[in-house]
């Protein structure tokens, strides 16, 4: 029976975000911007994907090492086929007590009801904006809002609640609908998360002064409907949560840029091609796929596991926000540039 390793920093390994694709049937300027993810992009072959078999063996690994919660995602991870059979075989590995996913909404209302009966247990819904022409310049696809709302409706129909909606808040393109987007789902059980705008990846032309800080969202929000806050529901909780004075709901801050929360990051991530990441922002993975395809044993795995996560050193937000507010600079070298 492997232990529950922590890293250099005291953290547990608590949760896994498992992305089952590389491919996504949006553009989003900020994600996956069309000039650089175009048609001659090189997604991954299919051959180069984890197997849902390899998927549940890691996942079943990662649970013997403490992790409690999977979050499906990628990419788009609706464009995975079959992924009602993936849930249904991490809803049955002991110890994984949530099950969730991140999508983009756009073909939820078809696969709800299939994936809450094959054992999800949540969802979060991304949707950075009401209207139409916004919606679709910012992520570059014909979609409707409507087909979003409609897949978020279905989700809560099926009993994947409460469903999250995530909202990038980006300053001079969506910043004047962050109280608008909070009135459309307030009373509805659907819980609004903002997030602030992250410098993830090279491709986004991300700067510091477009992002909106969760101190300007919540005024905003507090401004029409009168906020209070939440305590966290548990130690660790990215998203800082407010309710409605008047008990119509609640909604969440994810300030990982003006407030980062590194100290309590337990998050292991592992990419569609089967490779370990133990920082959002780190710049290199460490290949499981190698192992799940060699001679290696659980016990072999779990060893591998457990030595690099008790190598993690990773607070790149915590470390960008002190480079931010003019102290002193932090090394490439350092942060594993
Ligand atoms: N395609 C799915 C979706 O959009 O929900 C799942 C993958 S997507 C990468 C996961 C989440 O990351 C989405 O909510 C998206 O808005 C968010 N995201 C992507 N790029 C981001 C950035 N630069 N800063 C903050 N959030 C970002
Ligand atoms: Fe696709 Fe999600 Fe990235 Fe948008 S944020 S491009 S929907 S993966
Ligand atoms: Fe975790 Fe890295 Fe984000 Fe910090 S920057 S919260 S270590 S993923």
């Amino acid at each position: 029976m492997p232990g529950h390793p922590v890293d250099t920093l005291g953290r547990p390994m608590r949760d896994l975000r498992v992305s089952v694709t590389d491919r996504c049937n949006f553009r989003c300027r900020y994600c996956m911007p069309r000039e650089v993810f175009g048609a001659d992009y090189p997604f991954l072959p299919r051959s180069e994907l984890l197997t849902f078999e390899e998927i549940t063996r890691l996942a079943g690994i990662f649970a013997g090492l403490g992790v409690r919660k999977v979050r499906l995602t990628g990419g788009e991870p609706l464009l995975r086929h079959d992924l009602d059979r993936l849930v249904a075989m991490l809803a049955a590995v002991p110890g994984i007590e949530d099950l969730t996913m991140t999508t983009n909404g756009a073909l939820l209302a078809r696969h709800a009801a299939a994936l809450a009966a094959a054992g999800l247990h949540r969802v979060t819904v991304s949707l950075d904006s009401l209207d139409d022409a916004t919606f679709s310049a910012g992520n570059d696809s014909p979609v409707p809002v409507a087909q979003v709302l409609e897949g978020i409706e279905a989700a809560a129909a099926a009993g994947l609640t409460p469903v999250k909606i995530n909202v990038v808040v980006r300053r001079g393109v969506n910043e004047g609908e962050v109280a608008a987007l909070a009135g459309r789902f307030k009373g509805s059980g659907h819980i609004v998360r903002y997030i602030e705008y992250m410098d993830v990846g090279h491709s986004n032309g991300w700067r510091l002064e477009h992002v909106v800080p969760a101190a300007e969202v919540l005024a905003a929000v507090n401004a029409e409907m009168p906020l209070e806050a939440l305590p966290a529901n548990y130690p660790g909780e990215v998203a800082r949560r407010f309710r409605y004075r008047d008990g119509s709901g609640e909604i969440g801050v994810v300030a990982s840029v003006t407030r980062p929360f590194c100290g309590d990051c337990t998050r292991a991530r592992l990419s569609a091609d089967g490779k370990l990441f133990t920082c959002l922002f780190a710049t290199s993975g460490h290949d499981l796929r190698a192992l799940v395809r060699g001679e290696a044993t659980d016990a072999d795995i779990a060893a591998a596991l457990t030595a690099v996560w008790q190598a993690r050193a990773d607070r790149y937000s915590e470390i960008r926000s002190a480079d931010t507010l003019g102290l002193p600079k932090v090394e490439m070298s350092y942060i594993g540039g």
